[in-house]
């Protein structure tokens, strides 16, 4: 279980452009039981948004978003609404914002911080991991964790190692950076990469520190082990 907590709302209004158009999506797993998912988040967002002005375009709860082919189906069912969205914001932990992100060709924010792994931990189905470092900063690396997907969990770009494309810590497997840039230019928000971001607040580390921990390639040691 990966315990989450809704971001302040203006950490939230911060990504969005005057007047876009939101799609919502809830987890009804995990995020539902620490009450920062589920149509609880549904509502409050709802609120949060239509507050500011911003139209939301649909809404859906979905039962544990970390399941990226059962995300992938059920938001094919609600195709139109989707598109017609300029942004989709999602209630869930980490995971479950990359999930999304992996199946929408759209800019996709999380609406939380995941902050601990609670009890015991998870087996995701797909290669999107979160570190629950409590302070996601999905919403400017196009939906691609820069903790997990980089063995160096480096924050504010690419190290000197990365060479065309790749990562330096094994030829052959994608720089998250690259990824992150190619994603944030394809659709169209190279401006969210070119954001300045403070300093992460490591005391919002609930768990073992990011620091302490053996390794952060997890991701990558997954996707090998299938
Ligand atoms: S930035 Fe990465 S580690 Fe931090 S909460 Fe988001 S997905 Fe998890
Ligand atoms: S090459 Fe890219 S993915 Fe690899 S360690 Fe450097 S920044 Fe991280």
């Amino acid at each position: 279980m990966l315990v989450s907590e809704l971001k302040p709302k203006e950490e939230i209004l911060g990504y969005l452009r005057e007047g876009e158009r939101i799609f919502l999506v809830s987890c009804g797993g995990c995020a539902d039981v620490c009450e920062a998912g589920g149509e609880k988040a549904l509502s409050s967002l709802r609120t949060v948004l239509q507050d500011a002005g911003h139209p939301c375009v649909g809404e859906t709860v979905i039962p544990f978003l970390c399941n990226k082919v059962l995300v992938g189906l059920r938001l094919s069912r609600l195709q139109q609404k989707v598109e017609s969205a300029d942004a989709v914001l999602v209630a869930s932990c980490g995971v479950g914002v990359q999930a999304v992100a992996a199946v929408l060709e759209k800019p996709v924010f999380p609406a939380s911080n995941t902050i601990t792994y609670g009890a015991f931990q998870g087996v995701w189905p797909s290669e999107e991991r979160c570190a629950r470092c409590g302070d996601c900063v999905l919403a400017y690396t196009g939906g691609i964790c820069p903790l997990t997907a980089c063995p160096k969990g480096l924050l504010h770009g690419p190290c000197g190692g990365s060479y065309q494309g790749e990562c330096e810590v094994e030829r052959g497997r994608p720089c998250a950076w690259q990824r992150i840039y190619d994603r944030l230019e394809a659709l169209g928000r190279l401006d969210l990469f070119l954001r300045y971001k403070p300093p992460k607040d490591r005391q919002k580390e609930r768990d073992v520190p990011l620091s302490r921990r053996k390794s952060l390639f997890w991701a990558l040691e997954y996707v090998e082990g299938e």
